[in-house]
């Protein structure tokens, strides 16, 4: 009977194997993936950073929501359990307690950066440790300024010196039994966004947040983004922007629990969580947006052509008229000589601008600018008057055949 038995169990064990029990094995294995905290941070009159449009506790409560929904709908072996679910205040201390009285396998505080430059930008993931540089130290003391106005906070704390290295290595001790998962999980948060979320990918960091701080399994505290910067603002204050966030942590969960359970579950794909009316509606956004700059863009490329087309004109006009100038080479032909230089200048450079019929000739090694075109020296005197107005020694200058005379040889020639 005993040997039967016996038969029967490793029997019983192949079969399991051989049809996938494992699953059903592992839900009575209490090490098992299949209870989240999600924290959103700050709440009631903690508003957190704020921004132009957004505050933090309300952009980290829509993400939770989103995130926890999602796990209910595609993951259904997995309990989530929130710290707060309404514009609420909770003391830091309390949210990783929740966690540690429902023994859950994972928290996760969702919180968003903020910086006093507006260019700041990008998503960052961070598990306890010492603080390895200012920046990480810096936005563990913003996020754990909140005890300075909690109630009892000596007691709760335990004399915690956010200053003091001893209570750096205090708080790192605590999480150190957990610093593998937290990590990994938390690279798994950040190359997610890196692959779905258009800002920079600021990395994983460690640094020592209270509220992650006794938390008795793997822990992480995401920064979705910059509430100081317009554009992540906009982002993480909108609903799309919101449920690829959550769909990128979701992802990164189950990533984490096929990991840590052995399983090899299939992952759905962002554009599969996020719900489909609010990819309609962001689809429309941008197709609007790209209609509007494609029409921006043909205005301006119309106006330029306009204005290009008048450049051309100009330019045609100004060489006919030095064509003209030519072809009467062989007449006296007055002109008002303005101004010299030791280069040949465009048709359409700016000093020409006003006057009329540009004609430039070389003499020795310097070319000499003129305007106007007259037969008689009178008009050309008449002229000259208009050129003064920009050209104090502008001057009247004669031509025969092309070629410059003097004032007095062009009236002897024309007397003839
Ligand atoms: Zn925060």
């Amino acid at each position: 009977m005993y040997k039967q038995r016996q038969i029967f169990f490793i029997f019983s064990i192949i079969i399991c194997n051989l049809i996938g029990c494992k699953s059903l094995v592992a839900q009575e294995n209490s090490n098992v993936f299949d209870k989240i905290v999600i924290d959103a941070g700050h709440g009631g009159n903690k508003p957190g950073a704020i921004g132009s449009k957004y505050k933090e506790k309300d952009v980290t409560l829509a993400v939770a929501i989103k995130l926890g929904k999602l796990i209910n709908e595609n993951l259904k072996s997995v309990k989530v359990y929130y710290t707060r679910v309404i514009d609420q205040d909770i003391d830091l201390y309390k949210r990783s307690s929740i966690a540690n009285k429902l023994n859950a396998d994972l928290f996760l505080s969702i919180h968003c950066n903020s910086a006093t430059t507006k260019a700041a930008s990008g998503t960052e993931t961070y598990a306890m440790g010492l603080g390895k540089t200012d920046r990480n130290l810096e936005v563990a003391k913003k996020e754990n300024a909140e005890i300075l106005t909690e109630n009892n906070a000596i007691q709760n704390y335990e004399g915690f010196d956010m200053n003091s290295p001893e209570t750096d290595i205090l708080m790192s001790l605590y999480q150190n039994a957990y610093l593998n998962n937290s990590l990994d999980f938390a690279a798994k948060v950040q190359s997610q966004y890196q692959k779905n979320v258009p800002f920079k990918n600021r990395g994983v960091h460690q640094a020592n947040f209270v509220v992650l701080w006794k938390a008795a399994m793997p822990a992480v505290l995401t920064e979705i983004g910059f509430i100081s910067n317009p554009t992540e603002e906009e982002y993480i204050g909108s609903e799309y922007g919101q449920w690829v966030i959550a769909s990128c942590i979701f992802r990164a969960i189950c990533e984490y629990r096929n990991k840590v359970d052995n399983l090899n579950d299939p992952i759905p794909e962002i554009n599969q969580l996020i719900p489909k009316d609010v990819q309609n509606k962001e689809q429309m956004k941008k197709e609007l947006l790209a209609q509007q700059i494609e029409e921006t863009s043909t205005q301006s490329a119309e106006n330029k052509t306009e204005e290009d087309e008048n450049k051309i004109k100009e330019q045609q006009i100004k060489e006919d008229s030095i064509q003209n100038i030519q072809k009467s080479g062989a007449e006296i032909i007055y002109r008002i000589q303005f101004m010299s230089s030791p280069t040949k200048l465009p048709q359409n450079d700016g000093r020409f601008s006003g006057l009329e019929d540009i004609f430039a000739y070389q003499d020795k090694e310097v070319w000499k600018y003129t305007a106007g075109m007259f037969a008689t020296q009178k008009e050309a005197l008449d002229y000259q008057k208009k050129v003064k107005e920009k050209y104090a020694d502008a001057f009247v200058v004669a031509f025969h055949n092309g070629k410059r005379i003097t004032i007095a040889e062009a009236g002897r020639l024309q007397k003839k």
